[in-house]
C-alpha cells in the first residue's frame, strides 16, 4: 500500500519534506518513511503564492500504515497495488508492446511526418525491430532553425522547411507545453524517452511541464540518432505527393520527385498544415468528415500584468504566471448568446510568432524558450467555429474557411507577413488603433480593425470573452493588451475515419494519425496517437510471426 500525500509545501531541491509529511499524516516525529516526489506546481491562489508538492509515501511499520488508513487525513489517498503502477518509473510490459522475435518479411511500415506523432511511431517501431522508413518533407532541425530565422527576420518563407514543417513538426518552435498529470503506461514511456534524449528530468514530476524551443532543438538530433541506430531509415526533403493504391489498398507512396516507394502500412502523420496531403488522401479513397474547430487571435500583455493579477504581487523567484480562462456567455434579451471561447496555448514569458507555411497568408502562434524570460505573456483567445460556418459540406470546406481568414489577414497586414493587430480597448470600442505598442511579433504589426479579418460570430465571441477575462485578470482588456491575428491553426477541421486497428476503413493500408488526422491536439496527444498506431502494427507483426512459426499439418 502506498499513500499519495498532496499539496505539501515544497522545501526546495535540497530541503527535507519529512517533517511536513509526518505532520500531515499525524505521525510521531522520527517515524520512518520512504517518499518520492511525484509532482510539484505553484499555487498562485495563495498569498503569497507557494510551491506545493505531491509525494508518494511508503510507511515502514504496518501499524503506522493502519493508523493512517483508519482515518486518512485530508489530502491523503491510499493506493492499492494496481494504482501503484501510476508511479512506476520503469517500463511496464504493456509499454514495450509484444515485439516479435523476428520481424516478418513483407511488413515494411512507412511513417510520414517527423512531428511528435511520426517520431514516436517510428521510435516504437524501431525499438520493436521494424525496418521502418520515416519520410519528412522538411529539413533536419539544425537546417530548420536557419530557415525559420530567415522567415522571422527577413520574411523569406521556405515552403517545406518552416515553423510547421521539418523535423520536430509543428511543436519544434513552440512553448513545448506538455501539461499532463499522468505519467503511467505509454505516457510514462514518452516522458522517459524525452528525458533520455535530453529533456530536463523535472518533466517526470512537474504537472505543468514545458520543454521550451531551445530544449526541443537539442532533443531532436539525439532522437534522430537513436532512430538511425535502431535501423529506421530517416529521409529528409522527402515530400509525399500521392498514395499508391492497388486493389483498394494503400501499398505505398508517390514522392514529389516522382519516386514510388512501396511499403505498408503507411502511418500518415502530416499535421494540421499539410492541406495538400488531406486532398491526396481523400482523392485516394480515405473517408473523412468535417469537425468543429476554434479560431481567434493572440493576445499579448506585459508579463508583469499577469504576474500581478495572479500572484497579487511582483513574482520574485516564482515562475512567470500563467492563466487558462473560459467564456460561456449567456443569452441576452432572447438573442442567441455569443459563442463560447477560451484561452489556448498560453505562453508566459513568450513571444508571438509567424507560423504560416504558405505565401499570401498570415497565421500567428506562440512560443517560448525554456527559461520563459521574455518581457511579454501571450495566449490565443479562440472562439468556436461550427461546421455549418464552413463554405460547403465536403471535408475540405473547413480548411477553405481557415484559408480565407489567413488571406484576409495577409491583406490587412499590408504584405510581407506583417500581422493585423488592434489594441484590446480599441476592439471593444469598435475602432482601429491609431498606433500600437511594441510587440514581440518580429515580422511587424499593422494597425487594423479585426472585424475585417474575422467573421462576425467570432468577433462577438471574442468581445464577450475579453470582457469576462478582464474581470478575472485585471488589465486583460487594458491599454497595454494587443490582439495579433489570426490564430487559425489550432487543430484540424476534419477527421479521417479509422477502425479498431487505426486503419482507414475505406482505404486499408493507410493509418491516418495525429493532429492532421483529427486525433490529437498537442504534442503529447499526438505522440500518444503515433505510439498507438505503431503498437497496432507491432501486434500484427507478432501475429504474423506466430503464424509463420506454427507447425503445419
Ligand atoms: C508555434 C506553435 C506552438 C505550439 N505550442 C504547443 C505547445 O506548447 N504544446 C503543445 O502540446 N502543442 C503545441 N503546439 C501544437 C503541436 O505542435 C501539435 O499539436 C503537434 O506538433 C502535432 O503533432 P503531429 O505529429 O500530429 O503533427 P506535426 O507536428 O504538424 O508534424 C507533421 C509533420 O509532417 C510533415 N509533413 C507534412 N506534409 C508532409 C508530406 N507531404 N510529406 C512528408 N512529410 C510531411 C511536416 O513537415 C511535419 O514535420 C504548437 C504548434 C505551433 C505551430
Amino acid at each position: 500500500m502506498s499513500l499519495l500525500v498532496a499539496n505539501i509545501p515544497w522545501p526546495g531541491p535540497e530541503g527535507d519534506p519529512c517533517p511536513a509529511i509526518r505532520a500531515r499524516l499525524q505521525l510521531p516525529a522520527g517515524a520512518a518513511l520512504h517518499f518520492e516526489l511525484v509532482k510539484r506546481s505553484v499555487d498562485g491562489r495563495r498569498r503569497p503564492p507557494q510551491w506545493l508538492a505531491n509525494y508518494r509515501v511508503e510507511l515502514e511499520a504496518s501499524a503506522l500504515e493502519q493508523q493512517v488508513l483508519r482515518a486518512p487525513p485530508h489530502g491523503v489517498r491510499a493506493y492499492n497495488h494496481r494504482d501503484h503502477q501510476r508511479f512506476d518509473r520503469e517500463d511496464q510490459p504493456a509499454d514495450r508492446g509484444a515485439a516479435p522475435a523476428r520481424w516478418p518479411a513483407g511488413l515494411r511500415p512507412i511513417v510520414v511526418g517527423a512531428g511528435p506523432a511520426g517520431l514516436f511511431a517510428a521510435l516504437r517501431l524501431g525499438e520493436a525491430g521494424a525496418p521502418a522508413v520515416l519520410l519528412e518533407r522538411g529539413g533536419p532541425v539544425e537546417e530548420r532553425h536557419h530557415a525559420v530565422r530567415k522567415f522571422w527576420r527577413h520574411a523569406e518563407l521556405d515552403l517545406d522547411t518552416n515553423v510547421v514543417f521539418g523535423e520536430g513538426g509543428a511543436g519544434a518552435f513552440s512553448d513545448g507545453k506538455i501539461y499532463t498529470r499522468r505519467r503511467d503506461g505509454e505516457l510514462g514511456w514518452i516522458f522517459r524517452r524525452l528525458v533520455d534524449f535530453g529533456a530536463d528530468p523535472e518533466i517526470l514530476e512537474e504537472g505543468w511541464a514545458h520543454l521550451g524551443t531551445d530544449r526541443i532543438r537539442a532533443i531532436l538530433p539525439r532522437l534522430r540518432a537513436r532512430l538511425i541506430e535502431l535501423g529506421v531509415e530517416v529521409r529528409f526533403h522527402a515530400a509525399v505527393a500521392g498514395l499508391l493504391v492497388e486493389g483498394g489498398r494503400c501499398v505505398g507512396l508517390l514522392l514529389t520527385g516522382g519516386e514510388e516507394l512501396r511499403g505498408a502500412p503507411v502511418i500518415m502523420a502530416t499535421g494540421h498544415s499539410a492541406r495538400d496531403v488531406w486532398a491526396a488522401m481523400l482523392a485516394a479513397g480515405a473517408a473523412a468528415e468535417q469537425r468543429p474547430i476554434h479560431i481567434g487571435a493572440r493576445v499579448e500583455h506585459p508579463q508583469q500584468i499577469i504576474d500581478q493579477a495572479r500572484y497579487g504581487t511582483a513574482r520574485g523567484e516564482l515562475p512567470p504566471a500563467s492563466y487558462r480562462l473560459t467564456s460561456h456567455p449567456r443569452a441576452l434579451r432572447g438573442e442567441a448568446p455569443p459563442r463560447a471561447a477560451h484561452t489556448f496555448c498560453m505562453c508566459p514569458g513568450g513571444t508571438v510568432v509567424g507560423a504560416t507555411n504558405e505565401p499570401g497568408r498570415v497565421v500567428v502562434n506562440g512560443m517560448s524558450y525554456s527559461k520563459r524570460q521574455a518581457w511579454w505573456a501571450n495566449s490565443a483567445v479562440i472562439v468556436e467555429v461550427r461546421p455549418e460556418d464552413y463554405p460547403g459540406p465536403d471535408p475540405l470546406a473547413g480548411a477553405r474557411y481557415q484559408d480565407a481568414i489567413e488571406q484576409r489577414a495577409f491583406a490587412a497586414g499590408g504584405g510581407a507577413f506583417r500581422a493585423p493587430a488592434q489594441r484590446v480597448v480599441d476592439l471593444l470600442a469598435g475602432k482601429t488603433s491609431a498606433e500600437l505598442p511594441r510587440t514581440s511579433y518580429t515580422l511587424g504589426v499593422t494597425p487594423a480593425d479585426l472585424r475585417e479579418v474575422l467573421p462576425p460570430p467570432l468577433i462577438a465571441g471574442l468581445l464577450a470573452a475579453i470582457r469576462h477575462f478582464d474581470r478575472q485578470i485585471p488589465g486583460f482588456a487594458g491599454e497595454e493588451g494587443v490582439l495579433i491575428a489570426p490564430e487559425t491553426r489550432t487543430t484540424a477541421p476534419l477527421r479521417f475515419a479509422r477502425g479498431e486497428d487505426l486503419e482507414s476503413p475505406t482505404l486499408p493500408g493507410l493509418m491516418p494519425v495525429g493532429e492532421g488526422a483529427g486525433y490529437a491536439g498537442g504534442i503529447v496527444s499526438a505522440a500518444l496517437d503515433g505510439d498507438r498506431a505503431a503498437r497496432s502494427i507491432i501486434e500484427r507483426a507478432s501475429a504474423l510471426a506466430a503464424r509463420d512459426r506454427a507447425p503445419t499439418a
